[in-house]
């Protein structure tokens, strides 16, 4: 029976380090006296209160994340998989695990509040508190603040878990940095991906391997193609990009699909759940009452639904910037290839499919002009990080492209 540490792909040296954490943690509760007022940061023996995870995107943050919180709830502290601690914490269900998952672009400070002060109650199964927050570097700077405070002062069982992309200051706060152990992940080679692609998922070994080569080690995105026809459509669409790219005129119509089909795939991620939500309000607000105090209720009303609308919003923006990213990186690959092909490197290309249009490529641009479109698709996708309007970021990226 594989444990709760199975999934963590090719982490071997993170996941050493947890199982250790996890068995001095079991360690202190066995030990515990009835009072129960020894706090997990005093527990040493590699366990504290307080975590961050860092690697890129699909490395495994989270899935690293709450393996560890499931080895803490277990009740062999190993992570067995098996008995309810580990069962009700990796299905979301446990009552002394909280996960934040951002749905807009920043965590706000009164959701951190409201956590933080939960987090601090007495673990219900006798075990710990345990926060998890995904992508920790959307905390913004007010609610970083409140954070900061329940790590610099942790309530006694409570053990906070972050997730990020790195430690750079722009990503997590130095002084919360400082308060929490480290557990760096790499990007996970192919073949360890492909394998979890077989193992877990029942997916065939060469569809497993082509998925996991063009995912660039991220674990979630090689599922996806592996699995979903229209993920490995939109997929196809951006990789016809560079031989669209015939003209001025070409590479705005480029810049026109790209960005379409970001928001295209991003209504269609979101659109279930919003219908869901209002839905639900309306119930909840039992539209169309007529008594005494319905006009009070209305206006209450209105101002929750607005509330909803502006969190929707803020979840749509996101999606589609997630879904462009995504297609940026896939395109970064492309000519990633075309540099290695230059250059004769001894690597696998990214993209198999694709290999000959990159040779072809590589041929007519040689090493500095694959070089310069592959900065102009990393530029594009630092401008968007940085707040520029995807369309111009895009459309620059798209010239560069063309005119090499
Ligand atoms: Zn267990």
């Amino acid at each position: 029976m594989p444990d709760v540490f199975a999934d963590l792909v090719g982490q071997d040296e993170a996941v050493d380090t947890l199982r250790h954490a996890a068995a001095s943690a079991a360690a202190v509760l066995r030990a515990a006296d009835p009072a129960g007022e020894e706090r997990a940061g005093d527990v040493g023996g590699g366990m504290t209160h307080a975590w961050i995870f860092t690697g890129p995107p699909g490395s495994g943050r989270s899935v690293a994340a709450r393996a560890f919180a499931a080895a803490l709830q277990c009740r062999d502290g190993t992570g067995c998989g098996e008995c309810a601690g580990c069962h009700t914490t990796l299905t979301g269900t446990h009552a002394d695990v909280r996960l934040v998952v951002p749905e807009g672009l920043s965590i706000g400070v009164s959701e951190m509040r409201a956590l933080v002060l939960r987090a601090a109650s007495t673990p219900t199964g006798g075990r710990w508190q345990i926060v998890i927050i995904e992508d920790a570097d959307r905390l913004t700077e007010a609610a970083g603040n409140a954070l900061l405070k329940a790590v610099e002062e942790p309530p006694p069982r409570t053990v906070f878990l972050l997730c990020a992309p790195s430690t750079h200051p722009d990503d997590v706060s130095v002084t919360i940095r400082s308060r929490c152990r480290l557990v760096p992940l790499r990007q996970p080679p192919a073949a360890a991906v492909a394998e979890v692609l077989v193992r877990r998922d029942g997916i065939a070994p060469d569809v497993a391997a082509w998925a996991a080569a063009a995912a660039q080690g991220h674990v979630g995105r090689a599922r996806r193609l592996a699995r979903d026809p229209e993920a490995r459509k939109r997929r196809d669409a951006v990789l016809a990009v560079p031989r669209r790219l015939t003209g001025v005129g070409a590479a705005f119509d480029a810049a026109s699909a790209l960005i379409e089909a970001a928001e295209a795939e991003a209504v269609a991620s979101v659109a279930e759940s919003d219908e869901a939500e209002r839905a639900a309000l309306q119930t909840a607000l039992g539209a169309g009452g007529t008594g005494r105090g319905a006009a009070g209720a209305a206006r209450g009303a209105a101002g929750q639904l607005k509330e909803l609308e502006r969190r929707q919003k803020s979840r749509a923006t996101r999606a589609q910037r997630d879904a462009l990213d995504r297609a940026l990186v896939d395109l970064a690959g492309f000519y990633r290839d075309a540099l290695t092909t230059a250059l004769r490197a001894p690597v696998a290309p990214v993209h198999t499919d694709t290999a000959a249009v990159a040779a072809a490529g590589a041929q007519k641009w040689a090493a500095e002009g694959s070089l310069r479109r592959l900065e102009a698709v990393l530029e594009c996708r630092s401008a968007i990080e940085a707040n520029v309007k995807p369309r111009i970021a895009v459309e620059a990226m798209m010239l560069a492209l063309w005119r090499g």
